[in-house]
């Protein structure tokens, strides 16, 4: 398609847009006949089939290989935590076990060899290249939500400012502020704890319980902390963080401009339901993973080396 001249580039998303486009005609029956529907059905006809479309499991090295493009790709936008912060996800086939970062890396420089595999009760499995130290709070955290849900392939946990400047509001997430936090759908909230030390193992595994029992919500605001997301692949939870983050840096910048008072926000209960709904579709399917493979081209361009197998 690169060779193609741009017009005929257009012409084929086209193509492809319209061909997928066929399952609104269910879509509309389905609403017609008072079934749940979903904000635009072409639009959700799309998320619909692309999500049936995904390909199935990777293999170890390709986890790695994606793994340590997310680390890069979040350092390179400036939400990392110098070398706090933790990306997980869990080797095909193996849910209890999962990569971690190497603690002492800078999410600049994780590759995909550094990474440490570890068991969901802390054994280290492979050390990786840089010698297998793991953050306490890290396992604490991604292990506790990995051993609750295996469906949770990937974890990712910031600190980035505005997530935790939201999550350390009163009025806390305002779903209806913004299309991005429509689109987040349900984000669940978790009071502050610390993750280390005396109870922080038990913290970290009511934190898990929270974000389970909380479902369908895969994004939760940590009070005076900062953010979870999670997946079914390393791109969906990559583009969870994405949408909350933004939703986020939007709220914060609106509540600095007019103040919650001044803040105009969807409140129509139906369109609430209808947008969360077709974001469930839109945050976990192709676009994710088209959003992802971009995501790789940035951190090809701008910090390749990562992919060191
Ligand atoms: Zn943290």
């Amino acid at each position: 398609m690169a060779s193609l001249p741009h017009s005929r580039r257009l012409s084929a998303v086209a193509s492809h847009l319209v061909a997928a486009a066929a399952p609104a005609a269910a879509a509309a029956a389905a609403a017609a006949a008072g079934k749940d529907e979903l904000p635009s059905t072409g639009g959700a006809a799309i998320m619909r089939a692309n999500v049936q479309q995904r390909a199935g499991p990777k293999t170890e090295a390709d986890v790695r290989v994606e793994l340590a493009a997310a680390y890069r790709f979040i350092d390179h936008i400036g939400w990392g935590d110098g070398i706090n912060n933790h990306i997980t996800a869990s080797i095909p086939g193996q849910p209890d076990e999962y990569l971690i970062n190497s603690y002492g890396m800078g999410f600049d420089e994780v590759t995909a060899s550094s990474l440490v595999k570890i068991d969901v009760t802390g054994n280290v499995l492979n050390p990786g290249t840089m010698g297998g130290a793991v953050n306490l709070a890290g396992f604490n955290i991604h292990g506790a939500i990995h051993r609750a849900d295996p469906s949770a392939i990937c974890v990712v946990h910031t600190h980035e400012v505005h997530t935790a400047a939201v999550a350390s509001m009163k009025c806390g997430f305002l779903p209806g502020l913004s299309q991005h936090s429509l689109l987040c759908g349900e984000v669940a909230h978790h009071p502050y704890a610390p993750t280390t030390g005396r109870g922080g193992e038990e913290e970290c595994n009511q934190m898990a319980t929270n974000l389970l029992e909380a479902f369908p919500a895969r994004i939760m605001l940590l009070e005076n902390h900062g953010v979870v997301t999670v997946g079914e692949t390393i791109a969906d939870a990559m583009f969870r963080l994405w949408y909350v983050t933004k939703a986020a840096e939007i709220q914060v910048t609106t509540l600095q401009s007019v103040g919650l008072e001044g803040a105009i926000q969807v409140t129509s209960e139906d369109t609430l339901r209808r947008m969360s709904k077709g974001g469930q579709f839109f945050l976990s399917g192709n676009v994710a993973d088209a959003e992802f493979a971009h995501n790789m081209r940035v951190v090809d361009r701008f910090n390749p080396g990562y992919n060191d197998l």
